[in-house]
């Protein structure tokens, strides 16, 4: 990512990563875009999960991998949440094909799990993630942000992670 800012966060357990991406859903006020990178098993999805609950979106729905379907929406209170795998996705045209491109517009919060797959696609990413496995602290979470509301979302919500 260009003229981006990084954080680094630890993550010791699934619960701190779900209250990262909790914490980053509270804060959301308008449309963004955002990608998560990391190996199977990273805590990607986990992440989502948290994410969701921060945006109010409701209990009933369980959130999974889209790893098949490839986009899961979600209402949420004021926001659609779109969750996005790209991890079986061979091409554009697969992608375009489930409507993706319908879903651009204010009210819609991109959430991509292994975006690097489909480099064609130019997203435009407010905030990358990059997990990593680590020995010590379990997780490693590294954001990074551009644009006008990433930076300043990603210093939220580090913050908050390093007085828990
Ligand atoms: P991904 O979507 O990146 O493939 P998931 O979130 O589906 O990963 O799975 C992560 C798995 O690792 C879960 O079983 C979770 O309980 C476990 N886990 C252990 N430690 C952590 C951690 N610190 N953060 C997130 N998940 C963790
Ligand atoms: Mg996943």
């Amino acid at each position: 990512m260009k003229n981006s800012q990084v954080k680094t966060v630890n993550s010791k357990n699934p619960q701190q990563t779900f209250n990262l991406g909790k914490n980053l859903g509270k804060q959301i006020s308008q449309g963004i875009c955002i990608a998560l990178k990391g190996e199977l098993g990273a805590g990607k999805t986990t992440f989502v999960q948290g994410f969701a609950k921060g945006l109010k979106v409701s209990e009933k729905y369980y959130i999974t991998s889209p790893t098949f379907n490839i986009i899961n929406i979600y209402p949420a209170e004021s926001f659609t949440l779109c969750h996005i795998d790209l991890y079986r996705v061979a091409s554009v045209e697969e992608l375009e094909y489930t409507g993706f491109d319908d879903l651009t517009g204010e009210n819609h919060i991109l959430i991509i799990e292994w975006p690097e797959l489909l480099e064609q696609i130019d997203f435009k990413f407010d905030i990358e993630i990059n997990f990593k496995f680590d020995d010590c602290y379990n997780r490693i979470l590294s954001l990074s942000a551009s644009g006008q509301q990433g930076p300043n979302l990603i210093n939220k919500i580090s913050d908050k992670q390093n007085i828990l």
